[in-house]
């Protein structure tokens, strides 16, 4: 094929006129800090969840690690959550001086396993572990009915990390609305973003109210601090974003929905395609197919690229090898993950992508 056919990339962010225009009016004004915009954006990100509160901050990192603080995550406590997510799903915990305890995934949805959950929850320091952070990866829930079981059974906190999860739903409830706080991430990758960006989401006044106070150096009252906050806020040109992206969100996800089910049905019966438990909505943040053992998954890419197709995997390394948690001597330690990270590999499906892109992709990953 010729070299100047386009080239399907993993990601490509919806800016239309709606997001121009809002930014423009934003600069225009000269207000360009936290103000109305992110006020607005705030009040249609909670009710489009379906929660009380929804606080906007910096990004999905730090609304992850105001959410474990105002939830009274602190030092000596200890966290349980996945290995195989983005680093931050961990690093939360130890920015609020918590230890990660790992839980292994459950291979067929990549989320954190309940029983491995629960495993942990029995092992011996039990008593220190004061939160779970199941993450939805890849946009598919995790399963928040046990989850949920298991912390009131042992009066811990659950913070959903939803940063890949926006519009997802269990039976109709969105994401966002399980825990007793939940994190999202508005990074320019995610399925709705506004550059840099993320909000905490939740149905408790005392989380709201903590987090309001620590996203912004711990005041309630202009130069009276309460407490040690920081700078975490949202600027209202990113707000702006946001409120545009809103409404594109359940098209933008119908889209990626209608993609992803094209591809698995040229993809089933050669790869593991992924699989949705009854009942939930996967928004597909990415379509991640499992490799056949033995098959070279460099080589895969490598022929995709030549064909004008992106692919990449998330993540390679799970976090527990990752050099600030155990590294190489964590080998083994959580079998599911390692497996995982060997053999998955993504591919675009994002609502850019069309149905004949998506066949010649199919051939190209079929010729193997
Ligand atoms: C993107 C992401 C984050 C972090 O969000 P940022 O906005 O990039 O800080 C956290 N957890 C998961 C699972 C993510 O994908």
């Amino acid at each position: 094929m010729s070299n100047d056919k386009k080239m399907v990339n993993m990601v490509k962010p919806l800016i239309g006129d709606e997001e121009i225009n809002a930014v423009v009016e934003v600069l225009r004004s000269g207000m360009l800090a936290q103000g109305p915009k992110v006020a607005e954006f705030e009040k249609s990100f909670a009710d489009y969840i379906g929660v009380k509160h929804a606080i906007a901050v910096s990004s999905g990192t730090t609304a992850l690690h105001i959410a474990l603080l105002a939830c009274g995550i602190k030092e000596g406590d200890e966290v349980v959550t996945t290995p195989f997510s983005f680093i931050a799903s961990a690093n939360c915990a130890v920015y609020a001086g918590a230890v990660p305890v790992f839980a292994d995934i459950n291979p067929e949805t990549y989320n954190i396993s309940a029983a491995e959950v629960a495993r942990a929850l029995d092992a011996a320091v039990q008593h220190r572990v004061k939160a779970i952070i199941p993450v939805h990866l890849y946009g598919l829930p995790a399963e928040m009915d046990k989850i949920l079981e298991l912390a009131r059974r042992y009066r811990i906190a659950v913070i959903e990390d939803a940063a890949q999860a926006h519009g997802a739903e269990i039976k109709g409830r969105k994401i966002g609305s399980f825990g007793d706080a939940a994190c999202f991430s508005f990074y320019a990758t995610k399925n709705m973003m506004t550059g840099e960006g993320g909000m905490i989401t939740t149905n408790r006044d005392d989380v709201a109210d903590q987090a309001k106070m620590l996203r912004s150096h711990g005041m309630r009252v202009r130069y009276r601090h309460e407490m040690l906050g920081y700078n975490f806020r949202m600027t209202d040109i990113a707000g702006a974003i946001g409120s545009a992206q809103l409404p594109k969100l359940d098209e933008a996800n119908r889209r990626r929905i209608e993609n992803a089910a094209y591809l698995s049905e040229r993809l089933v019966g050669h790869f593991v395609v992924p699989f949705v438990p009854e009942g939930y909505k996967h928004v597909f943040h990415q379509y991640t197919i499992r490799l056949p053992e033995g098959l070279d998954r460099e080589k895969v890419r490598a022929r995709l690229k030549e064909e004008g197709f992106g692919s990449e995997v998330y993540y390679p390394i799970p976090i527990h090898l990752q050099a600030t948690f155990m590294g190489e001597s964590g080998k083994g330690r959580f079998p599911k993950s390692e497996e995982a990270a060997q053999q998955v590999l993504s591919l675009p499906i994002h609502p850019a992508v069309e149905k004949e892109d998506l066949d010649r992709m199919a051939e190209v990953l079929l010729s193997f």
